[in-house]
C-alpha cells in the first residue's frame, strides 16, 4: 500500500524544470477522478481533499526523471532513502484528519512537502517538521518558490513536537513509530485529531486516529499501512 525504502536517484534534479510531454493538469484531474472512486468504495466522501489535490502540482514534488509517474497511484523516491506517499494514502489520511480552513496543523515528516501543500491548499496553517537537514533545506526552497499557502517548515525531531506553537487542532505523522509520542498528545488541542502509523516492527504499522475529548483520548485503528521509519527520541532510535 505504501512504500519501503528506495534507491536514490539524485535529489537535486527534483527542482529542475523541464519540458514535459504530457499535460500535468489533465493527468492530475484523471488521478483525482481515480481517487474519488477509491474513496467512495470505502464509503468516504472528501470533496475538499479532492479539490485540493486537483490544484497541487505533484509532478514538481518528485525528481524530474520520475515526473512521468507523478500522477500514478504510487509512492516515489525523493532522495535520502525517503519517499513521497502514494496519492491514495495522502487522500485517505487527509480525509481521516478532517482538516478545516483556518486550523493549525502540525505535520511530522515534511519529506517532499506534498502533504503539507495539500493541507495548505485546504486553507490550513501548516507547521511541518523534518529531521533530515538536506531534505528540509531542499523542500523549504521548493515550497517558497511555489508559494502554495501558509506553510512553515522546521528542521527538528518531530517526535518532540513544536511546543512553542502548540496546541494544534490537527497533527499528522507521515512516518511510522513504535508508539504514539507523548509530546504530540500533549500538544493536541482539546477536540483535536492526531493521525499516526504505529507498529512494533519497522515499516509495518496500523494507522491510528486519536481524538482528544475533555482531556481524555480515544484511539481508533484505521487499518494496516507501510511507512518509512519515524526516527527520534520518541520514535525508533537508529
Ligand atoms: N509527508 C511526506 C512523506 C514523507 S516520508 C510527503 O508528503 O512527501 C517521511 C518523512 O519523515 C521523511 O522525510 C523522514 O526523514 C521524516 N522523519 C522521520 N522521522 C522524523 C522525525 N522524528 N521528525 C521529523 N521528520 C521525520
Amino acid at each position: 500500500m505504501f512504500s519501503g525504502r528506495h534507491p536514490e536517484p539524485g535529489h537535486a534534479a527534483r527542482r529542475a524544470t523541464g519540458a514535459s510531454r504530457v499535460d500535468p493538469r489533465r493527468l492530475r484531474l484523471r488521478m483525482v477522478e481515480g481517487l474519488a472512486r477509491q474513496l467512495a468504495q470505502r464509503g468516504v466522501e472528501a470533496p475538499a481533499v479532492l479539490a485540493a489535490m486537483a490544484t497541487v502540482p505533484r509532478h514538481l514534488f518528485v525528481e524530474e526523471a520520475l515526473r512521468a509517474h507523478a500522477y500514478e497511484d504510487t509512492p516515489l523516491p525523493i532522495g535520502f532513502g525517503q519517499t513521497i506517499s502514494q496519492p491514495s494514502i495522502v487522500a485517505l489520511m487527509t480525509a481521516m484528519l478532517a482538516p478545516e480552513p483556518g486550523m493549525r496543523v502540525l505535520e511530522i515528516g515534511t519529506g517532499s512537502g506534498y502533504q503539507a501543500a495539500v493541507l495548505a491548499a485546504m486553507g490550513c496553517a501548516v507547521f511541518s517538521l523534518e529531521r533530515m537537514p538536506e531534505l528540509h533545506t531542499a523542500t523549504r526552497a521548493l515550497l517558497q518558490e511555489l508559494q502554495l499557502g501558509a506553510i512553515r517548515t522546521y528542521c527538528r525531531d518531530g517526535t518532540r513536537g513544536l511546543p512553542l506553537a502548540a496546541p494544534f487542532e490537527r497533527i499528522i505523522v507521515t512516518a511510522g513509530g513504535p508508539e504514539i509520542p507523548a509530546p504530540l498528545l500533549d500538544q493536541l488541542a482539546e477536540g483535536g485529531i492526531l493521525l499516526i502509523p504505529v507498529g512494533s516492527r519497522p515499516r509495518t504499522q496500523r494507522l491510528l486516529r486519536v481524538r482528544k475529548r475533555q482531556g481524555r483520548t480515544d484511539t481508533e485503528d484505521l487499518g494496516p499501512v507501510i511507512f518509512v521509519d519515524l526516527v527520534g527520541d520518541h520514535g525508533w532510535r537508529h
